[in-house]
């Protein structure tokens, strides 16, 4: 799922980036993430009036919406996103089915959390708790380089993307990209035991929850040789499909930073900008090469391979991309991140369900990491 954010230290006012939902029983949390400091920012209750739908609203001075677009919840009593920009103020627009209390608060720097609660009823004690979405959002604290003494083995962490409350990109049929990302990732770190002989840790091995920084955390502390994170690409419309496959980007591009929020990602902690985050990564010049270099490797013979399968013209390379992903900017070894498909695109859905699509991509992957590892010997 992408969100790309440009971000600029510079520039006046801020921008919406993105909106995230959280939905449970007659109560639903969602969260802005935007840039800049929005002023103003005032939430409001519409009823259902002679048929019209309720609505909860919050506007947000100085901020623009340009980058987001109207989404379907269908979700949890909620019908409609939509966002509109009016002069100089973001505002974002919930349809439901019926009216809402409207809360908003910052959660942390650059997020709003905002709650909507059914009259009469209180918070879902199941949503995830303000400090849960703050650790969620949350980076890494770079503390000095691990040594790690050498072993007789590699380590490879397989990261399945999302899980538990986070499911993810939805596809229209309802597939879940948390649920894709883990059966790929159990596939492909089956493969590699059984293929090259190494040994996999996984983030997570079931459908459950795991913080962002928690996910590189577990691969710092463990000295991993390779961090391969999998997941499952969406669009907002039907029309975008294809494999790519993403390492870290540290080229500056004109002096500016540019740092992708992709999936869930929020490079930011407290008191840590994002040039922390960078600074500890572009200290590692090799590992960046080394991650670009396996990239390439797998989306190549990803495509090749699965075109090979299916016929080139059902496969669609759409390369091997640079971004600044958090886990890729967190993790201080070598680390992918590989979008199998699109959830959102009826095909792709199709192909991502299919156990022999998973498999032809694991085995594929598996594969490009073998050659990989034999290079570096
Ligand atoms: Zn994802």
């Amino acid at each position: 799922m992408i969100t790309l954010l440009a971000w600029i230290g510079l520039v006046m006012g801020g921008e919406l980036t993105d909106v995230r939902l959280f939905s449970g029983a007659g109560h639903a949390r969602l969260l802005l993430i935007h840039t800049g400091e929005p002023t103003n920012i005032r939430t409001r209750s519409v009823p259902s009036i002679a048929g019209s739908d309720a609505r909860g609203i919050v506007l947000l001075g100085d901020v623009s919406a340009d980058g987001i677009d109207n989404r379907t919840l269908n979700e949890g009593g909620l019908l409609n996103l939509s966002i509109t920009a009016v002069n100089n103020e973001a505002q974002v627009t919930v349809t439901m089915e019926s009216a809402r209390t409207v809360r908003a608060v910052t959660l942390s720097p650059g997020v709003i959390l905002v709650d909507l609660i059914e009259e009469g009823r209180g918070e879902d004690p199941t949503l995830p708790s303000a400090e849960q979405l703050r650790g969620w959002l949350e980076g890494v604290s770079f503390a000095p380089q691990q040594v790690t003494t050498p072993r007789g083995y590699k380590l490879v962490v397989v990261d399945a993307g999302h899980g538990g409350w986070d499911h993810g990109a939805v596809g229209t049929t309802g597939t879940r990209e948390a649920d894709i990302a883990l059966q790929l990732a159990h596939r492909v770190a089956i493969g590699l035991e059984a293929e090259l002989g190494v040994e996999v840790l996984m983030t997570r091995e079931d459908d459950t929850f795991i913080p962002l920084r928690e996910r590189a955390a577990i691969a710092n502390q463990a000295g991993a040789d390779l961090f391969l994170s999998i997941h499952a690409n969406a669009a907002p419309g039907p029309a975008a499909w294809g494999i790519e496959t993403y390492s870290m980007d540290t080229a500056s591009d004109g002096g500016a930073a540019r740092v992708a929020r992709r999936e869930n990602v929020l490079a930011r902690e407290n008191g840590e900008s994002e040039d922390a985050l960078l600074i500890g990564k572009l200290l590692s010049d090799g590992t960046n090469r080394l991650s670009r270099e396996l990239a390439i490797e797998i989306q190549d013979n990803v495509v090749s391979r699965l075109g090979e399968v299916y016929g080139a013209a059902v496969i669609r390379d759409l390369g091997a991309k640079t971004a600044l992903f958090y886990v890729l900017v967190s993790t201080r070894m070598p680390a992918i991140l590989f979008e199998a498909s699109f959830v959102s695109n009826p095909e792709d859905e199709k192909k991502l369900r299919s156990p022999h699509f998973q498999q032809a991509e694991a085995d594929a992957i598996v594969e490009s990491v073998g050659r990989w590892l034999e290079r570096q010997e």
